[in-house]
């Protein structure tokens, strides 16, 4: 494999921000579509919520507000607006709602964007309270973090340009530069089982959209969730290719020790699954991008180990 060190990331920005502009305005392309705010709930705050038995909520506390990871450059899922610095999208949902159940208002979370390749080392040293960023659960993972959920299952899957003719699923990747982000699970998997492809790592999924614009690599390898939120937004340039080949069930990562605020994540994921919080939240997020809400899946409440 190929890592290549974060290119330019205002360059990748701008081109393709330039591109979606130029995409909107063409006769016959769809409006860019944003979540739509007036649409979102209003989670209730349980102001009675204690944790004592949890250092991580306690410290939350002591400081009065959540510290959340997660990604901004994810349409639909995980999006930092450049203009406000505020973020939105289905992952920013769950994070709102589990503030809420925790007795946060979820106005005051501080949001930090952490990439795929730094996940575990944030919750490690305390940097943040909980990750929600499209966080595959996994056993490997679990030997460092703790996961509340799955509140989400995804696919790895495979994005090209709208002109490509080769590329119709993963048995196609042989010889083809193909992006995902270090430290992803979809890297992982190519590198594994598609020996043949050549694998280009960058830190984000935005900087490999960037490079299958300019010509630089040939697909985008990531979940199904992510790839088609950049198709949606530029789809006379993208398109999702094949049926999704893994199962990448979205977890909320928290400091591995803290079972107490594992298991009040998963109390407060059902809940919320419950009164219809998580299904209005999809609908006005990544219900967008062109898939109808599943049923949220069950609960994984492991022991600690
Ligand atoms: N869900 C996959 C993972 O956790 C890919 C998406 C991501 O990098 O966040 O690695």
């Amino acid at each position: 494999m190929r890592r290549l060190v974060a290119a330019p990331a205002l360059l990748a920005t701008l081109a393709l921000a330039a591109l979606l502009t130029a995409g909107c305005g063409k006769e016959g392309s769809p409006p860019v579509k944003g979540p739509q705010a007036e649409k979102l709930p209003v989670y209730q705050v349980d102001t009675g919520f204690r944790l004592p038995g949890s250092p991580t909520w306690r410290a939350a506390e002591r400081r009065r507000h959540l510290v959340v990871g997660v990604k901004e450059d994810q349409p639909y899922l995980g999006e930092k607006d450049p203009a406000t610095g505020g973020y939105s999208g289905f992952d920013i949902e769950i994070a709102r709602m589990m503030s809420a159940s925790l007795g946060f208002a979820p106005k005051t979370i501080a949001f930090r964007t952490i990439a795929s390749a730094n996940r575990e080392t944030a919750l490690q040293n305390g940097q943040i309270d909980y990750y929600v960023g499209t966080y595959t659960i996994n056993d490997l993972r679990k030997k460092q973090v703790g996961f509340a959920g799955p509140y989400y299952i995804a696919g790895q899957s495979l994005l090209v340009r709208t002109d490509e003719k080769d590329i119709h699923g993963p048995q196609d990747l042989a010889g083809k530069r193909v992006c995902s982000a270090a430290g992803s699970t979809p890297l992982q998997r190519i590198q594994r089982e598609y020996p043949k492809a050549i694998a280009v790592a960058y830190d984000t999924y935005s900087i490999c959209v960037d490079n299958l614009i300019s010509l630089q690599v040939d697909a985008v390898t990531t979940d199904d969730t992510i790839l088609m939120g950049y198709a949606a937004k530029a789809p006379d340039v993208l398109k999702v290719v094949g049926k999704p080949f893994s199962k990448e069930p979205y977890g909320i990562g928290v400091p591995r020790g803290d079972t107490a605020l594992r298991l009040a994540l998963d109390d407060a994921l059902a809940a919320h699954e419950k009164n219809g919080d998580w299904k209005k939240a999809y609908d006005a997020t990544l219900g967008l991008s062109g898939v109808p809400a599943p049923p949220p899946p069950a609960i994984d409440r492991y022991p600690a180990s």
